[in-house]
């Protein structure tokens, strides 16, 4: 008989030392169903989708165990707004095992709410169904956004209550990754002053990530290069469509250069460089403009762990890693700035462009546009001059757009592109769909309140194509009225 396995496993991790993890078999739970399971991304893995989906349910709420699974809870340390705590740890997630998908890329898959581990410290190790429901459609609007992230496999509500500042029903997530390994993995090796651990972590990262830099003279050095480039391109990313992770702490930022642990994260509506949505980032360390700067800093903390493997005089391996947490800002600057004339529809590039686009950020800012909408619109615009006044009414005082419109157009008579190529390729980086704070809101609300996930679903279905119009789904686009505005999120 035919028996092939739902999924193939291949471990690595677990095959590091036993101070990397801690063996630990997800809590089962009561009655669990499964809401949603992604079966693109299942084929994608190389996973039998039928069979998981049909036992999907006990599989991806941690009651049924798959064979091949070798079930941890990862050691990781981290600096959490500033401070730094040497031992977090997955306090409620459980890494199942890891796949090698059909290209050829090794896949973590973990669960997230699966029970007390003992990195749990004080908490339940359980998630609540609408952050569940959020990091769902936050990680898969990002994907089809094309911005680097981790990914949703299926989702199960757990039929148990969770204890918040009310009671919610239970949920887990199961989380894809190019792995969970965090800055904040590095940091739990050197805050124990175990340089062995961090070389053994060091080679299998820079095997599992970066192969291409097996070789370089200065292995460690060439690490935090990759990371840091990796880094500052994703961060670039995020302000070109506005999105604000809002707990950019060390042990949420990934190796791997994928966005991780969607929070109380959200997008700009009204544009404001200042914005912070987080219910818990009382000072505005992860504001939306902040990013880049504490992509860096976090950067700086990577480098710290490395230095004693960059070079045994310290003061030479200071030199080497501040010269790239420099080469960060500078990479950094060079990707957002790509982008941004990419955003304006500008193929080549002209010295003054910079200041054309912080005059549009500014003009937005003073006029409370909204982000999305202010872009999406100006794509229209770069083939006609029929949509002024609709690009122009985002604005407080539509009169206020004229200005910069006639500079902008005079600037794109130099370009090369027919307006109809130029109005395209503007349209494929300037959404039209974004996961809006509000509609995840309703989602979550409904799905929550009365057990519909309709919201959810048609969520999941708009977001999947954000850079095509789609008609039937036009409300969606809208920012919020004012009643609908969500001003803080939660984790
Ligand atoms: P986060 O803020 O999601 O990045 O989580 C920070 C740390 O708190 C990590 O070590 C998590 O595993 C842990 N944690 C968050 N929520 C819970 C929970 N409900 N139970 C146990 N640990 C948790
Ligand atoms: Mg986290
Ligand atoms: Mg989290």
């Amino acid at each position: 008989v035919f028996n092939a396995l739902p999924i193939l496993f291949d471990n690595s991790y677990v095959q590091l030392p036993p101070q990397f993890f801690v063996e630990q078999v997800p809590v089962p739970v009561a009655a669990p169903r499964l809401i949603k399971f992604n079966t693109t991304l299942a084929r994608d893995l190389g996973l039998d989708a039928d069979a998981l989906e049909r036992d999907g349910a006990a599989i991806f709420s941690g009651n049924k165990l798959l064979p091949g699974s070798q079930p941890i809870a990862m050691a990781y340390a981290g600096h959490q707004f500033g401070g730094f705590v040497p031992q977090l740890g997955d306090g409620r997630a459980i890494l199942l095992g890891e796949v090698v998908d059909d290209r050829g890329r090794r896949r973590d898959i973990q669960l997230k709410g699966s029970g007390p581990t003992p990195f749990s410290r004080r908490g339940d190790g359980r998630a609540a169904l609408g952050p569940v429901l959020r990091e769902y459609i936050v990680s898969e609007a990002m994907h089809a956004l094309g911005i680097p992230t981790t990914r949703a496999l299926a989702a199960v509500t757990t039929g148990e209550p969770v204890y918040r500042e009310e009671v919610l029903p239970g949920a887990i997530f199961t989380r894809v990754a190019a792995s969970h390994i965090r800055v904040g993995t590095f940091q739990y090796f050197a805050a124990r002053g175990d340089k062995d651990s961090l070389r053994i972590l060091a080679d299998y990262v820079v095997d599992r990530h970066y192969p291409e830099i097996k070789d370089r003279g200065n292995r460690y050095l060439a690490l935090l290069e990759a990371v840091a480039d990796r880094q500052a391109a994703l961060i670039a990313r995020w302000l070109h469509i506005g999105f604000i992770h809002g707990v950019m702490n060390t042990d949420n930022m990934t190796i791997s250069g994928e966005t991780i642990d969607y929070g109380p994260c959200a997008f700009v509506d009204t544009y404001h460089s200042a914005t912070v949505f987080s219910s818990i980032d009382h000072h505005g360390r992860y504001a939306y403009a902040n990013q880049p700067a504490i992509g860096q800093w976090n950067i700086a903390r990577l480098g710290e762990t490395l230095l004693s493997l960059i070079d045994p005089s310290l003061d030479t391996a200071v030199d080497l890693a501040n010269a790239v947490i420099k080469a960060y800002g500078e990479r950094f600057q060079t990707d957002w700035l790509v982008g941004m004339r990419a955003k304006l529809g500008l193929a080549t590039e002209e010295g003054d462009d910079l200041d054309l686009i912080q005059a549009l950020l500014a003009l937005m800012q003073q006029q409370e546009a909204d982000f999305t909408l202010t872009f999406r619109r100006l794509s229209d615009l770069a083939e006609t001059d029929d949509s002024e006044a609709t690009f122009a009414a985002s604005f407080k005082d539509p009169d206020s757009a004229a200005p910069w419109l006639a500079r902008w157009r005079e600037r794109v008579k130099r370009e090369p592109q027919f307006p109809i190529d130029r109005t395209r390729a503007m349209r494929q980086v300037n959404p039209a769909f974004i996961p809006r704070n509000h509609r995840i809101e309703q989602a979550i609300e409904a799905a929550v309140e009365d057990g519909d996930f309709s919201l959810f679903e048609a969520l999941l279905t708009v977001l999947a194509k954000p850079y095509e119009d789609q008609p039937a789904f036009a409300p969606y686009a809208d920012p919020p009225q004012p009643a609908e505005r969500v001003v803080h999120t939660f984790c």
